[in-house]
């Protein structure tokens, strides 16, 4: 995939007018390729590899939360970064998963090319299964380049998405203790 990937690179360079064998660019398609796989390595780890069995009894069923959790996607539309923080709740129902679990599972789909609405769902529906929680609270805060650099370049906006899962949706008092919590 890595020969593949330099190659299309190469050709990409050359249809934007670039000489590809001058001395910067010479090893900028196998450099671009590798770090496009990393950025999107996340098609390569699946839910159970990444938890790895870090999920642990736990007889509280106070509100957890995990904040400031750095995220860095490309964006499905124009495959330009999205970066911002991630904000997770859970209310344990005797088991807790292991804290930098959390942001291995941002990363897993943070690594892949997305919408911040879909990567937000997901990470939610991640926290779910794996804890089997009574209630999951996910708010995602994100700056576009597709907004930002082209487009209506617009510097300051960023985009905020939440999903609420179980009691976070169902209880306001639960959800304004999530919102409380991480100071909105
Ligand atoms: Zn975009």
């Amino acid at each position: 995939m890595s020969d593949d990937l330099t190659h299309h690179y190469s050709q990409i360079l050359s249809i934007l007018g670039e000489d590809t064998k001058r001395g910067g660019l010479v090893d900028t398609p196998k450099r671009a390729a590798k770090a496009m796989q990393f950025l999107t390595n996340g098609y390569q780890k699946n839910l159970s590899d990444v938890v790895n069995g870090a999920i642990f009894e736990a007889d509280t069923d106070e509100m957890v939360v995990i904040q400031n959790i750095e995220y860095y996607s490309l964006c499905e539309h124009h495959i330009l970064p999205f970066i911002g923080q991630c904000h997770i709740a859970y209310l344990p129902k005797g088991k807790v998963l292991g804290l930098s679990k959390f942001a291995r599972i941002v990363d897993m789909y943070a690594r892949r090319l997305q919408i911040q609405e879909g990567l937000t769902k997901q990470i939610a529906d991640a926290v779910q299964e794996v804890t089997g929680a009574a209630g999951v609270g996910v708010i995602m805060e994100g700056k576009h380049m597709c907004m930002t650099m082209r487009g209506v370049q617009k510097q300051n906006s960023s985009m905020v998405t939440s999903v609420m899962l179980g009691a976070m949706r169902k209880s306001d008092a639960t959800r304004n203790e999530f919102l409380r919590l991480i100071g909105k």
